[in-house]
């Protein structure tokens, strides 16, 4: 028994050993990515449940490798979060998405408005408020037209100091979402003080809607708690006609997911909202 725990422990280090040089591998990598520009970003449509209509996108960034080829964020993320990689690499979703919105405006793309995701350092770095007013200014960014998705541990994380961030960047006139609704511990109490524009049920609760009965209710209370507190609601990963049917009778405002459209590279958007808005 002695000699398997020892054992047990020179494979535990070995592995330890492993995963800490695979990390560093994929900082490294990361890093020279950053460097090389290697990022690109996707967007997905988000549609009106009323109307029909694309009233929204997000945007959803792609690491497109030279070798590896497209890795999608679940795979480069939480690295990058670790070693706070996410700071420029926030800055640069920021630029870019402001970019697209301004040269997607010019182009006749009125009144979709594109979230960008967040993460909880980036809500946190004071450079946030500089850049976000450059790029207003430099790209003409009206009043609604961007919206940044923070997810709910990220505002509960530490509300004393997000709750004021908030209120700045809505004065700013930038939208404010919590993104994976319904995944975190947000007291209902907190979400009244918040600057909110829209509620994203997560999608672990529309994807088994049909089947289980527990989604289902937590999906209409969160419906009815938006409609209560005079939020929007976008429900995600809307796969399948059945779900958005489900939605759509409890009220819920717009939905985005795989049934109307994957997340698309920029240039093939224009050709797509104007396939959808003649339909
Ligand atoms: P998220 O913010 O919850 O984004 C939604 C994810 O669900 C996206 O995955 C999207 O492609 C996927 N999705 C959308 N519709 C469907 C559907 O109908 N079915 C299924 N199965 N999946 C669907 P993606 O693009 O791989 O992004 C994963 C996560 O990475 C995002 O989750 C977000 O937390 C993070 N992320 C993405 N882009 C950024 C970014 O620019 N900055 C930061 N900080 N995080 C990002
Ligand atoms: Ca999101
Ligand atoms: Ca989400
Ligand atoms: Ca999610």
């Amino acid at each position: 028994a002695k000699s398997s725990g020892k054992n047990n422990f020179k494979f535990f280090t070995e592995k330890m050993r492993e995963q800490i040089n695979e990390r560093m591998q994929m900082e490294n990598h990361l890093r020279q990515a950053i460097l090389r520009n290697e990022f690109e970003l996707h967007y997905q449509p988000q549609v009106d449940l009323g109307t029909g209509r694309i009233i929204g996108m997000e945007a959803l960034v792609r690491w497109n490798h030279p070798e590896w080829g497209m890795v999608h964020p679940e795979k480069f993320i939480r690295v990058a979060e670790e070693c706070n990689l996410v700071i420029p690499l926030g800055e640069w979703v920021l630029c870019e998405a402001c970019r697209q919105i301004s040269q997607w405006s010019r182009q006749g793309l009125e009144a979709v408005c594109i979230s960008v995701n967040i993460s909880a350092r980036q809500l946190k770095s004071r450079y946030l408020f500089t850049l976000i007013d450059n790029l207003m200014m430099t790209h003409q960014i009206k009043p609604g037209m961007l919206e940044l998705e923070i997810t709910e541990s990220a505002v509960m994380d530490d509300p004393e100091q997000t709750i004021p961030r908030m209120k700045e960047l809505k004065n700013k006139g930038v939208a404010l979402a919590i993104d994976d609704f319904g995944t975190g511990y947000s007291s209902l109490s907190y979400l009244k003080l918040l600057p909110l524009t829209r509620l994203k049920i997560d999608r672990s609760f529309v994807k088994d809607i049909e089947t289980d009965p527990n989604d289902a209710a937590i999906c209409a209370a969160t419906i009815a708690l938006a409609r209560t507190l005079g939020l929007g609601l976008v429900a995600e990963g809307v796969e399948t006609e059945a779900q958005l049917e489900y939605l759509r009778a409890q009220g819920c405002d717009s939905a985005q997911g795989y049934y109307f459209s994957k997340p698309l590279p920029a240039n093939n958007i224009m050709a797509f909202v104007s396939r959808h808005q003649q339909e």
